[in-house]
């Protein structure tokens, strides 16, 4: 086994550049202690074919990287190849027919200023370099993602390369299994990516913001207010409450709603809702509206996610009422580490017009609200403790979950429900149609 045969390059353990590249291939800092047998680095898409054959040949369990975004690093495995595709980085737009076929390696925020240019967009992640491969298979909750739906309905074509090395297109019409189970198994599809079909969208003429903070003492109040306005807040308002540390090392709650529309009075009309809090007199920040730009929105969530501090996260889908998730919050402001951690809750389903409607799809499992807790610190002493802090307490919540998003997925740590009983099954009979010797590494846990 040798690197003569792939454009990009073949690196064996205990090989000198294997440790660099096993790095590099996750984004977190906590580092999995996983070692591969080996990395391909794929240059072409060809290179994606012919290292799934190689691990067919050698009996290789294949696990695939694009972006390395996986906080939990899933694609680094003991044993087998670590497939790295995060050098396919290329899109073709078709303006006209608003049209694109986008390389899983390419991060979504290149994405939104490469179709900026020619006034589309496309609802891709709320961070910097997080990458098309492994946001768009888990399913994708971006900018206007509340207008969309999760950025998976929007591929209407994957190419990929098969467990026995065949590179292919799955379309409605062709493979349709493929695509059903392509559109939101995530870090559990048993096949390699090499792009996706994707249905764009016009580009919206003004991106607004708004920004109160409160503090702790304001608990109750704040978030059953966010939870009684829900239903009026308009899809083009992602609704975002925080809790974490501010400035002088105390809890504070943070409100914001960024918003996208194509009208400054539209947004204007959108984010009033935001100003209604019943506790307003007590906010200690107030900004019921600022204009912005992408840049300024990515820039804005780059600050809550550093790049090489080490994280630990872990998430539920809920619809239980503010009340009964009361003790849960109290348990998280008692304990949250350091800034920037944080708990993020995010208004998901309800609004003042309808959900577009979802077509069937592994992608099945969502809720009225999004919370995840995310502990970011430095030094890796800090590792167990800040770890089991949001496993712990996402652990203490599931009696209000309905389920996970695979997005923010801790499933070595905490097996839950990520996609419906029923879609859960049919994928397992895909998988061995697919991939009956299981040559693509499946979820590191499940229910
Ligand atoms: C800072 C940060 C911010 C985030 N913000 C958001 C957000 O706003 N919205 C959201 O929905 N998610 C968000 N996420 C989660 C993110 O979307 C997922 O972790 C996603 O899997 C990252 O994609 P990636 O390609 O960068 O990651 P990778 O780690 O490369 O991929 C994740 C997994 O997907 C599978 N995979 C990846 N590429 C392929 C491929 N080509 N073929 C087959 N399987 C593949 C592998 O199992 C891999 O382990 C965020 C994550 C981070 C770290």
């Amino acid at each position: 086994m040798d690197g003569s045969e792939f454009d990009g390059d073949l690196i064996k353990r205990g090989e000198g550049g294997y440790e660099r590249a096993r790095r590099e291939a996750v984004w977190n800092g906590r580092m999995p202690e996983r070692m591969p047998d080996v990395i391909v680095r794929a240059a072409t898409e060809d290179d994606v074919a012919r290292a799934v054959r190689l691990a067919a040949r050698e009996g290789l369990r294949v696990g695939v990287r694009s972006g390395g975004h996986s906080w939990a690093g899933n694609h680094v495995r003991d044993g087998g190849m670590l497939l790295d595709v995060s050098r396919l980085r290329a899109a073709e737009v078709d303006a006209e027919s608003r049209a694109a076929r986008v390389q899983p390696g390419l991060p979504g925020n290149e994405l939104i200023a490469r179709l900026a240019e020619e006034d589309l967009f496309f609802p891709a992640g709320h961070c910097p370099g997080v990458a098309l491969g492994g946001y768009l298979l888990q399913g994708g909750f971006g900018w206007n993602g509340r207008v969309h739906g999760p950025a998976c309905m929007s591929v209407e074509a994957v190419d990929l390369v098969t467990a026995d090395g065949e590179l292919l297109r799955a379309d409605a019409r062709q493979d349709a299994d493929l695509l059903w189970a392509a559109r939101g198994s995530g870090p559990g599809f048993f096949a390699a990516v090499t792009g996706f079909h994707v249905r764009l969208q016009p580009r919206p003429r003004v991106v607004a913001n708004a920004l109160f903070t409160y503090p702790v003492e304001c608990l109750e109040p704040v978030f059953t207010w966010a939870q009684e306005v829900a239903t009026e807040v308009r899809r083009t308002t992602e609704m975002m409450l925080f809790i974490h540390r501010g400035e002088d090392g105390e809890p504070e709650i943070v409100v914001t709603g960024p918003t996208l529309v194509d009208d400054p009075d539209e947004a204007r009309d959108a984010l009033a809702v935001l100003a209604t809090c019943p506790v307003r007199s007590r906010a200690r920040i107030e900004v019921p509206y600022i204009e912005a730009t992408m840049a300024d929105l990515y820039a804005g969530a780059h600050a809550s996610y550093p790049d090489g501090s080490r994280y630990g996260v872990d998430n539920m889908w809920t619809h239980a009422p503010a009340a009964e998730l009361m003790p849960l919050f109290d348990r998280i402001v008692e304990t949250i580490p350091e800034a920037p951690s944080h708990m993020l809750w995010m208004n998901w389903g309800p609004g003042s017009e309808p959900a577009p409607a979802r077509p069937d799809m592994a992608f099945s499992v969502e809720d009225d609200t999004y919370i995840a807790l995310y502990g970011v610190w430095t030094d890796p002493a800090d590792d167990a403790a800040n770890v089991a802090w949001a496993t712990d307490l996402m652990r203490a919540g599931e009696e209000h979950a309905s389920g996970i998003q695979l997005a923010d997925e801790n499933l070595a740590e905490r097996p839950a429900r990520f996609i419906d009983e029923e879609r859960m099954a049919r994928l397992d009979a895909l998988r061995d149609e697919w991939d009956p010797e299981g040559r693509f590494h499946p979820w590191m846990g499940r229910l």
